[in-house]
């Protein structure tokens, strides 16, 4: 195997492409049509809106469906296990594509890209080139590369990347998603993302409200903030609290969240940002990942259980009907049976709106499976996701249930995915709400008045629409 790595002066061929010309490389050449399918969390929607913008200011046609497609790129997610045994399985199904397709170019770009490194070619060898989070801007040169034989790789992490000067294409919707900082400086020592989208760096902040202008004149209504640590946000000059502020201003934006923050930046000017501008959400996901402290301290999370309490206490004091949801691992490595039950205790006692739950399990090359015994057994890590799940269900279902009767603002997103009568749409703490459509529209921001409830979805009618 010979991956062709490019070299320095490769790399600036395509970064100093502006905007607003585009590089027809694939003028003379069969044309082009890439399918991308994306695997993981929202930073990966986002990269692929932009590799879609990439590939069609160079010539690209952008397909829908596999079928009609000539080039797929797999955007990968690294950050468990399954995740990658998911994208290998699609990657042997493509296999026997390719056979029957002679002309079927097949990239694997992001974060289980950059973690595999050549070992994705070793088990996948039909591969024709692998790139990683900060290589997006070689994507046409790799799928142009094909032709010459070898795979293609871009692994290179590079901290000067932020694509700041490229416009993603977004699939049309209310809500979109701007990533306003990439990488991670925590090294949280469960975690695998430090490594696959190396450190940290934010994009300037005038850049991000011209995006959020550009947004609202292409039609969206909300925008969700992304960042790896979103609240760690520091553009040199501007803060996170600051982004808040100067976005609140962009005129017809009706609503802006963020994901996901870290405990440990949740600063004063975060919560007065909250707390102040009408149009941030009052809503937060707030990562926990364990209540014990001596488990938090063993995962390098930065904060105690106990401070992580006082930080919910100080942000309800100051935003009311805060929504709160986190993430929760069990069956860490020492995480004992009085470990765990200070988890459920906390989250008993905090009480949030929802919860992503995992069990424990290691990813090779973080610090936990390089230093840490990972000690409890699935069996018991099964045990304790299982009661961490009943309690969180019983919580939300109460939660929710206090909703009943009360009237909530709801931004309509589609047609709700079981009664074509219906539309459904999120309330201002993210809560899926589904109501009959009437004379509503998607893109409206109606008033529904909530009569059943799930533990996930709120069930209701039209009081009066639109606002
Ligand atoms: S803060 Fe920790 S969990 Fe989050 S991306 Fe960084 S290293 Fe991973």
């Amino acid at each position: 195997m010979n991956p062709k790595i490019p070299t320095e002066t490769q790399l600036p061929l395509y970064k100093a492409a502006p905007p607003s010309e585009p590089v027809n490389i694939t003028q003379g050449q069969a044309a082009r049509r890439v399918y991308i399918e994306t695997y993981g969390c929202q930073m990966n929607v986002s990269d692929s809106e932009l590799m879609s913008g990439i590939l069609t200011r160079n010539g690209y046609e952008m397909v829908d469906r596999l079928e009609n497609a000539n080039v797929v790129l797999l955007n990968t997610c690294a950050i468990r296990e399954n995740a990658e045994e998911k994208v290998l399985n699609r990657l042997k199904h493509l296999d026997h594509r390719k056979q029957v397709q002679s002309d079927l170019v097949l990239g694997v770009c992001g974060c289980m890209a950059q973690h595999m490194k050549t070992k994705l070619i070793d088990a996948a060898p039909y591969v024709d080139f692998v790139l990683g989070p900060d290589a997006y801007r070689n994507l046409p040169m790799a799928i142009n590369s094909v032709t010459t034989g070898d795979p293609f790789l871009d692994l290179t992490l590079d901290k000067g990347e932020d694509y700041a000067d490229l416009a993603p294409i977004r699939v049309d919707g209310v809500r979109a998603w701007l990533t306003i900082q990439r990488g991670c400086d925590k090294m949280c020592t469960f975690c695998i993302v430090p490594f696959v989208r190396g450190r940290e760096r934010s994009i300037p902040m005038h850049l991000l409200v011209d995006d959020v202008k550009r947004l609202v004149d292409e039609g969206f209504k909300e925008v969700v903030l992304l960042g790896q640590t979103v609240n760690s946000y520091n553009d040199g000059t501007h803060n996170f609290g600051d982004l808040l502020f100067a976005m609140s201003e962009v005129e017809a934006i009706e609503r802006i969240r963020f994901t996901s923050p870290h405990p440990s930046d949740a600063t004063d000017a975060l919560i007065e940002a909250m707390a102040s501008c009408d149009k941030v959400c009052n809503q937060i996901h707030l990562p926990l990942q364990s209540g014990s402290t001596k488990v938090l301290k063993a995962m390098r999370r930065t904060y105690t259980a106990e401070a992580y309490r006082e930080l919910v206490a100080k942000m309800r004091a100051r935003i009311p009907n805060l929504s709160i949801s986190t993430d929760v691992i069990v069956g860490f490595c020492g995480e004992t049976e009085t470990d765990f039950m200070e988890t459920y205790n906390l989250m008993a006692e905090i009480r949030y709106d929802s919860a992503f739950m995992f069990k424990y399990s290691s990813r090779e090359g973080t610090l936990a499976d390089k230093t840490l015994d990972d000690d409890v057994s699935d069996k018991e890590k099964g045990c304790r996701l299982r009661e961490i799940i009943e309690l969180q269900e019983g919580i939300s279902h109460e939660i929710n249930q206090g909703l009943i009767g009360e009237t909530a603002a709801v931004l309509v997103e589609g047609e709700s995915r079981r009664d074509p009568n219906r539309y459904q749409g999120k309330t201002d703490g993210f809560k899926t709400t589904v109501f009959p459509k009437e004379n509503s529209q998607v893109g409206d921001l109606v008033r529904v008045k909530v009569e059943s409830v799930t533990a996930h979805t709120l069930i209701g009618s039209l009081v009066a629409a639109p606002l």
